[in-house]
């Protein structure tokens, strides 16, 4: 089902974000936590596909996998570095053919820069050049990537929303927030589409803090701000405790926003369910 028919139907989505496993061992694991989650009855999942590293088959194969052995709804990511324009076409028609009926269309962050990559020539620059490509198939409900705190290479948040404007009218039904740890960012942020005209459903990417210095590094890489406080309290930690410091501070944010109106959550995951699993535990009763 398409991802805008069941936000438009359920009032609300919940959502849960896997990269590919690497081996066959890793996919088993993965489709038991898979498994797990769907007692929460999730509105959709999705898979990543790390521009450059080339994962691109390997997310093939897992959502079409998991689209066949699961009853759920699978989006897979794809981005304008990885593949090149010449082989979009049979990606989009694998996954066409495959019975998948949304997409996340992303620019990609290639950890190297091969020369020609976003030249617009051999691979597409920007995400709105994916957003038309893939809208012209009339087939997926596509979204997009949104930046609470503004994308780290955009000059300034106006820039940044007319950007974000431009994806939503190439075809983009709904958008997915980068991870933030002050709600205040996110709900600025939708102030900002609101007054730009963006009328589109934007979910709430959801990171618990399970590995800090992971976190450290993704905020480093992608400019997302560590509250100060947040830091001290994850470095000054016992490892033993990062987990449930981590499950404690996600639930808590995912509380406030829905006290303050948001129904759409994704959880990034890093494929590990635990967190998750407990964190929904703890949100039972007012996500109901
Ligand atoms: P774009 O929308 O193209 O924006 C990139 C920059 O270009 C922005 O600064 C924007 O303001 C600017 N820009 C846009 N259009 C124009 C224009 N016409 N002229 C000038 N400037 C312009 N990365 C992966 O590699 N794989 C993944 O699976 C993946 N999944 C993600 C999932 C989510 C929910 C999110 C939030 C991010 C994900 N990313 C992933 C990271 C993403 O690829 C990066 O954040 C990347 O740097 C930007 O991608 P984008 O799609 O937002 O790019």
């Amino acid at each position: 089902m398409k991802i805008s028919e069941i936000i438009a139907k359920q009032g609300k989505s919940l959502s849960f974000e896997f990269f590919p496993p690497k081996t066959p061992i890793g996919e088993d694991r993965l489709l038991e936590r898979i498994n797990k989650l769907e007692a929460f009855s999730p509105s959709f999942v999705s898979f990543t596909q790390h521009a450059g590293r080339n994962t691109l088959e390997k997310t093939k194969h897992i959502v079409r996998k998991v689209h066949d052995v699961a009853n759920l709804t699978v989006m897979p990511h794809i981005t304008c570095a990885d593949p090149r324009r010449v082989e979009l076409q049979q990606v989009i028609d694998y996954y066409k053919e495959s019975g998948i009926e949304n997409i996340l269309a992303l620019r990609g962050d290639p950890e190297e820069y091969e020369p020609g990559i976003f030249d617009g020539e051999t691979h597409f620059r920007y995400a709105t050049d994916l957003v038309k490509f893939v809208a012209t198939y009339n087939t997926f409900c596509i979204g997009v990537a949104v930046y609470p705190e503004g994308h780290m290479e955009s000059a300034n948040l106006a820039i940044d929303t007319a950007y974000t404007k431009k994806k939503i009218d190439e075809g983009a039904e709904f958008g997915i927030t980068q991870m933030f740890f002050e709600n205040y960012y996110y709900y600025e942020m939708v102030d900002r589409f609101e007054q730009a005209g963006i009328k589109v459903p934007i979910i709430a990417g959801i990171m618990p803090i399970i590995d800090f210095a992971k976190v450290e590094r993704f905020s480093e890489i992608s400019g997302v701000e560590l509250p100060i406080p947040l830091i001290t309290k994850f470095e000054e930690a016992q490892p033993d405790d990062v987990l449930q410091m981590g499950i404690e501070l996600a639930s808590e944010q995912c509380l406030d926003l829905w006290e303050n109106g948001v129904r759409y959550f994704h959880f990034y995951t890093l494929n590990r369910g635990d967190a998750v699993t407990e964190i929904l535990n703890n949100l039972a009763s007012t996500f109901s």
